[in-house]
């Protein structure tokens, strides 16, 4: 079960999110949204490698050669690993007051990464969907305001979504084949319970379940895939925004979170806001998926 939370990165993120394993060089890739940072973080270095993007990074992933996929301020960008050149790829709602938030790889390659109003007005933003060779952006749900955690079922026949202004975690029917998703309904309701905080990012683990960071609840939520909860894990930070699995077995858990929002006296209270943690929680992750067309096509 789970044991302590260690501080591992006190890198005082400003809005730390978005964390991904890298399985192939056993690094954890994590963004800085409003200082426009991707982190490569080595857990057993602590060396970490900062790539500034030059806009918000609402979320990035791995490609299948090696390179990052990037959601950054209204662009969906290539980030070539070596060097950090940025190559943008599609443009989505230029000229409006909103950004690219939160994102992640489906089972068969595809980004999807969705907007946020930046004046948090009610159902400005959209979820989109990058194909897997980048060469068209689709609209796939809208309105929604606060796009943030996405994950498939192991299955590749459910896809579970959070728009945190809802405070609710919503599951769609999955046609990987197509990469649509229909019949949209609520797997959690956060607003039923008494707990703090809004769902923010979610990854699903390899048994199945949804792990769900709670902003402003200083922790996260383990969910059966029927929405039940299974465990509730509290972390020293109120602004907990994203976990992931790594570590060579994918049985380290991986939190990141947010300094930021807090107020002059919480700072005080909280001096690792904005840090990286990590747990046991004695179960384990699946890998990440890839941006790219699967080997062989
Ligand atoms: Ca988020």
């Amino acid at each position: 079960m789970a044991g302590d939370v260690e501080l591992v990165h006190d890198v005082r993120a400003e809005l730390g999110e978005g964390p991904v394993w890298d399985d192939a060089r056993q690094r954890l890739l994590f963004v800085d949204i409003l200082r426009g940072e991707i982190h490569e973080f080595d857990p057993v270095s602590r060396n970490d490698r900062v790539v500034r993007v030059g806009q918000t990074v609402g979320a990035a992933a791995c490609t299948t050669d090696g390179d990052w996929v990037a959601a950054a301020g209204h662009a969906f960008v290539r980030v070539h690993h070596g060097t950090g050149e940025v190559t943008t790829l599609a443009m989505v709602e230029t000229g409006r007051e909103t950004r690219l938030n939160d994102g992640a790889v489906d089972p068969s390659g595809r980004f999807w990464a969705g907007t946020m109003s930046l004046k948090r007005q009610h159902g400005q933003g959209t979820l989109y969907r990058l194909d897997a060779d980048g060469a068209r952006v689709t609209a796939m749900l809208a309105p929604v305001t606060t796009s943030n955690g996405i994950d498939w079922s192991l299955d590749a026949t459910r896809m579970y979504y959070v728009d945190t202004r809802t405070r609710r975690v919503d599951v769609f029917d999955f046609d990987n084949a197509r990469g649509t998703i229909a019949k949209q309904r609520t797997l959690v309701d956060l607003n039923d319970g008494e707990g703090a905080g809004s769902p923010d990012g979610l990854i699903v683990d390899a048994e199945g379940f949804i792990w769900v960071a709670l902003y402003g609840g200083a922790g996260l939520c383990r969910y059966d895939p029927d929405g039940r909860l299974e465990r509730r894990v509290t972390l020293p930070v109120t602004y907990t925004t994203k976990c992931a699995f790594g570590g060579r077995n994918l049985d380290e858990l991986y939190v990141t979170s947010a300094w930021r929002p807090l107020t002059a006296g919480e700072r005080a209270r909280e001096p690792h806001a904005g840090g990286v943690f990590r747990l046991m929680p004695g179960v384990r992750g699946k890998p990440a998926h890839r941006f790219g067309p699967p080997a062989g096509q």
